[in-house]
C-alpha cells in the first residue's frame, strides 16, 4: 500500500479509538450458539416503548419517499408546550449524541479545551478529539463529579464543561447547590452541557432540573434523550433547550435532516404517554433496590446510583466475570475503558431478567473464585 491514510486523516481522528458498544444479543448468538440470551448492557428500556409509538410510526409509514420536516416543528412545539419553555430554545439531535457533537463542532477547535470527570461518559472525550480541541479530564471523588476540581480546571482556553446528571457509567449524580455554585463560579464564555439523559428515572424533584438553570445562565445547554425512559433507542431522537442564540448556533452545524420522519413522530407520541415514563420509572426503583440487595447478598458493594443501571464492584478483574456471564447468556457492560477495571455495570431490567442476572452472578463467582 502506497499512501498511508490514517496519517492523512485530521491529527485529531488519527488518535481516536472509536466508542465501545455493548455486545448485541445477535452477535452472542452466533458466537455461542446458544439462544435465550438477556441483554442488560446499553441501558434500555426493558418496557420497550409506549404503545402509542407503534400507532405513530405506522402512520407516517406512507411518507417514507419524503424527506423528513428539517425544522421538526411539531416535536419542538410539543416539547415546548411540555417544558413551558420557548421554541427558540430546542435543538432536535440524532440521538442526544448528536447534540453532544453539534456542541463541540460549534464550539471547539484545536488549541481549546473541554472539562469532563474521569468515568464520564465515553463520548465527552470522543466528540472533543475528533474536533482537534483537548480533553481535560478531572479526577472524581468516589467516583461522582468533582465540581469544585472542575471549575478549578477552567482555564482561558476553556470553551465547553460537559456534566452528566446522573452520570453513565457510575450512576453518581450532583446536588442543586453544588451546581448552583458551580455554575456561579464558570465564565460566562464557557458552555456548560448538562447532559441528563437519564433524568426521567430520577423522581421528580429529586435531582436539580437542568431548565431551571437556563434562566439564570445563559451558557447552559440542557441536553436529553428518548432513548432511555422513552425506550425510543433504536430511532435515535435527542433534544437540547438552550438560550436561543446558542440554540442558532448549533443549528448551523445541524445536517439539515438529523432525525428522521419516524422518530419525530415516535418521540411526540412517547411525550404524551407520560404513564408509560412513570412505570418505567417505578419499575426501575424497584428493580434497582432488588438487585442492590442480591448483590449485597452476594458480599459485593455497587456505587449508588440514580440511572437505570448499577456499577458493581467486583473486588477482581471484571472482564473474566463479564465472559464468564457471557457464557451463561448475560451480556453485562464491563467498564475497563473507564478507568474501572474492577467493576462491571448492569443495566436494570425488568424483575425476570434481574432475577436471572443475580442467578447468573451467584453460578459465575463460585466458578471463578
Ligand atoms: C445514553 C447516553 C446518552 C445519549 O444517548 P442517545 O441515544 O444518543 O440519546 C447521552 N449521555 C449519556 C450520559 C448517556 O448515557
Amino acid at each position: 500500500m502506497s499512501c498511508d491514510f490514517i496519517a492523512l486523516a485530521a491529527p485529531g481522528v488519527q488518535k481516536l479509538s472509536p466508542y465501545q458498544p455493548g455486545k448485541p444479543i445477535e452477535e452472542l448468538e452466533r458466537e455461542l450458539g446458544i439462544s435465550d440470551i438477556i441483554k442488560l448492557a446499553s441501558n434500555e428500556n426493558p418496557l420497550g416503548c409506549s404503545p402509542r409509538v407503534l400507532t405513530a410510526i405506522e402512520s407516517g409509514m406512507s411518507e417514507l419517499a419524503l424527506y423528513p420536516d428539517g425544522n421538526g416543528f411539531v416535536l419542538k412545539k410539543a416539547l415546548s408546550d411540555f417544558y413551558k419553555r420557548p421554541l427558540e430554545e430546542i435543538t432536535l439531535g440524532n440521538g442526544s449524541n448528536d447534540i453532544l457533537e453539534l456542541t463541540a463542532r460549534a464550539f471547539l477547535k484545536p488549541g481549546d479545551e473541554a472539562v469532563f470527570s474521569q468515568h464520564s461518559f465515553a463520548v465527552y472525550p470522543l466528540v472533543v478529539q475528533a474536533v482537534g480541541a483537548t480533553g481535560i479530564s478531572v479526577p472524581a471523588v468516589e467516583y461522582g463529579h468533582d465540581l469544585v476540581a472542575m471549575a478549578a480546571a477552567i482555564t482561558e482556553k476553556t470553551r465547553v464543561v460537559f456534566i452528566a446528571n446522573p452520570n453513565n457509567p457510575t450512576g453518581t449524580w450532583v446536588e442543586e447547590g453544588e451546581l448552583d455554585a458551580f455554575l456561579m463560579a464558570v465564565p460566562e464564555n464557557v458552555i456548560v452541557v448538562l447532559d441528563e439523559a437519564y433524568g426521567e428515572y430520577v423522581q421528580p424533584g429529586e435531582l436539580p432540573d437542568g431548565l431551571d438553570f437556563l434562566g439564570r445562565y445563559a451558557n447552559v445547554i440542557v441536553s436529553r434523550t428518548f432513548s432511555k425512559a422513552y425506550g425510543l433507542a433504536a430511532l435515535r431522537i435527542g433534544y437540547a433547550f438552550a438560550h436561543p442564540d446558542i440554540t442558532n448556533v448549533l443549528n448551523r452545524v445541524r445536517q439539515p435532516f438529523n432525525v428522521n420522519a419516524l422518530a419525530l413522530r415516535a418521540a411526540v407520541a412517547a411525550l404524551g404517554d407520560q404513564e408509560f415514563v412513570k412505570r418505567s420509572r417505578d419499575l426501575n426503583a424497584a428493580g434497582m433496590q432488588f438487585i442492590t440487595e442480591g448483590v449485597h447478598a452476594l458480599g459485593l458493594g455497587v456505587i449508588p446510583s440514580k440511572g437505570n443501571f448499577l456499577s458493581i464492584n467486583l473486588g477482581r478483574e471484571g472482564l473474566p466475570v463479564y465472559e464468564a456471564l457471557l457464557r451463561q447468556g448475560v451480556i453485562v457492560r464491563p467498564v475497563a475503558n473507564y478507568g474501572m477495571p474492577h467493576f462491571l455495570r448492569v443495566t436494570i431490567g425488568s424483575q425476570a431478567e434481574n432475577e436471572r442476572f443475580l442467578a447468573a452472578l451467584k453460578t459465575v463467582l463460585k466458578a471463578v473464585a
